[in-house]
């Protein structure tokens, strides 16, 4: 293909509620503006400060289910009962004019993106155990009792799906594990420049 080597790099981080994937991408995106950042649509509630078209589109789940059906999505998951999805129009476009680009995404839909596309490249954050988690939900405020309940119930069968990933980054510490992104990201995006 002719174009081939101007092609973008798709990374998809991913991992369990709470670990600090939120703030590992933001931290990556504060060093390397150049790498985009792709809104997904969800239907689940603005947090105070959250601003549509910004950290999320929110959606009805009537209009969320009429863009599956439309096939507006490259891929999309129920989670925690709201429904959170990835534009593919946006992926394809930024993939296709050259740009790297990241998704944070939940481990259902990391799938997802490897099954359709296998260059893309997998990371999975890892919490050093399951306290940690527990307490760094606990401590962010920003779910009920109920929601911090139900985001736990999953993270057993989300830890088992790790060996599915390229690269796998325990957030014990958070300057370590956002270096040993950066490297991660940073060597991917040159072995494929100088291939
Ligand atoms: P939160 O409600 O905490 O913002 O997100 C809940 C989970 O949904 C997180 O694991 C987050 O990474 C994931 N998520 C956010 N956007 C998407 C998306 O477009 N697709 C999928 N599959 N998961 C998403």
């Amino acid at each position: 293909m002719a174009n081939s080597l101007k092609k973008g790099t798709l990374f998809v981080i991913s991992g369990p509620s709470g670990v600090g994937k939120g703030t590992l991408v933001s931290m990556l995106r504060q060093n390397h503006p150049e790498i985009k950042l792709s809104v997904s649509a969800t239907t689940r509630n603005p947090r105070p400060g959250e601003i549509n078209g910004v950290h999320y589109f929110f959606l009805t789940k009537e209009d969320f289910k009429k863009r599956i059906e439309l096939g507006e999505f490259l891929e999309w998951a129920e989670f925690s009962g709201n429904f959170y999805g990835t534009n593919k129009n946006f992926v394809e476009k930024m993939l296709k004019d050259g740009h790297n680009i990241i998704l944070e995404i939940d481990v259902q839909g990391a799938l997802q993106v490897k099954n359709k596309l296998q260059e893309a490249i997998l990371i999975f954050i890892e919490p050093p155990c399951f306290e940690e988690l527990k307490l760094r939900l606990l401590k962010r405020s920003t779910e009920t009792e109920e929601e911090i309940q139900k985001r736990l119930a999953v993270v057993k069968s989300e830890l088992q799906q790790k060996q599915e990933f390229n690269y796998v980054i325990v957030n014990d510490n958070l300057d370590t594990a956002f270096k040993n992104l950066e490297n991660i990201i940073l060597k991917e995006i040159d072995g494929i420049k100088n291939k």
